[in-house]
């Protein structure tokens, strides 16, 4: 049944680009009572301060967006940082959700938990069906135990704990610095500052083949109060656009969004990464939820934010 806009509905990582896209999410559908913690206010890798916080708050509902995140860098170079830190914020909020009588908490994990080489377009049951893609081991081993904490409380507690697998996410607050971003955020930085600079040429890294999938956060949060409202079953779910384009299509379509006139030119000595990522989203689909925001229309969007922070000298 619909969640109470009236209820406390605490979200755990409400400055990240998924924490921020829920609350401006839950705004927009009449929530009155969203309790948010910074990490200066509340580290939840801290057991007794998560206690502490779960009883005096007493929240009804939990969405637990909170992770130690980072590039392919961060992840290959601190990987016990990476486990330890996201098992115990997992820990220690699901534990004391239940133990607070918390009715409904959503989980939100990663499309890297699949096995690096499984088929595509990925689906949910291919979950533990192989390894993993080494880069990212520690985090999405942390992310799988997670997901199987919140089905192994619904089965011996008889809890209501949803998981939420979402692809490649873009949007508003998304991390624009050129050096570890993502190629999507990197790209509209790119061609925004060739177009004020004046410059001729775009670099875009690999050969402009690899396939990928993006969403736009404002559609995850969507998938996210969707499935709290109507969703009271065991599955977890993959959350993603269900449609991909190649790197040089998605340049192609940030040269236009950005309205930048030069050339777009590959760097062939740059890294391709894995030729496809896809996830399969018929799971979701039945359930009777589907994302809304094409590529075009979210670019836009985001495009727009930046450019008012980028003004700014933010
Ligand atoms: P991935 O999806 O985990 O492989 O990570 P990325 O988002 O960093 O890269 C996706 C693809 O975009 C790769 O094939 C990159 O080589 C390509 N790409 C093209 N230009 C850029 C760029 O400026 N930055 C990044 N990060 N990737 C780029």
């Amino acid at each position: 049944e619909p969640l109470d806009r009236s209820k406390k509905i605490y979200v755990a990582g409400h400055r990240g680009l998924v924490g921020s896209g829920l609350v401006r999410c839950l705004e927009k559908a009449g929530f009155k009572n969203i309790i948010t913690r910074t990490h200066a206010e509340l580290d939840l890798t801290r057991q007794a301060d998560v206690e502490a916080f779960f009883a005096e708050e007493k929240p009804d509902y939990v969405i637990l967006a909170a992770a130690k995140v980072g590039g392919i860098h961060a992840n290959d170079t601190y990987p016990a940082d990476f486990i330890m830190k996201n098992l115990q914020i997992e820990t220690n909020v699901i534990d004391a959700a239940y133990k607070n009588q918390v009715q409904k908490l959503l989980f939100l994990g990663s499309s890297c938990i699949y096995p690096r080489d499984c088929p595509q377009p990925i689906r949910e049951e291919y979950l533990l069906s192989g390894y993993l893609e080494k880069t990212n081991e520690a985090y999405a081993l942390a992310k799988i135990a997670g997901l199987k904490m919140c089905a192994f409380y619904n089965r011996q507690y008889g809890t209501h704990y949803i998981s939420v697998m979402p692809c490649n996410l873009y949007g508003i607050n998304d991390n624009f610095a050129l050096e570890n971003s993502h190629v999507l955020p990197a790209l509209i930085r790119k061609f925004h500052e060739a177009k004020i600079h004046h410059a001729p040429t775009v670099t875009v890294w690999g050969s402009g083949k690899p396939l990928r999938e993006f969403l736009n956060v404002d559609d995850l949060a969507d998938a996210c109060l969707y499935l709290m409202d109507h969703y009271d079953g065991d599955d977890f779910f993959n959350v993603g656009y269900g449609k991909e384009v190649t790197i040089r299509e998605l340049a192609e379509l940030v040269k236009k969004v950005t309205g930048y006139e030069g050339e777009i030119v590959m760097d062939p000595t740059k890294p391709d990464g894995t030729p496809r990522k896809l996830t399969d989203i018929s799971r979701i689909k039945a359930t009777g939820w589907e994302p809304k925001i094409d590529l075009e229309t979210g670019l836009r969007q985001t495009y727009e934010w930046f450019c008012e922070r980028y003004e700014t000298g933010d």
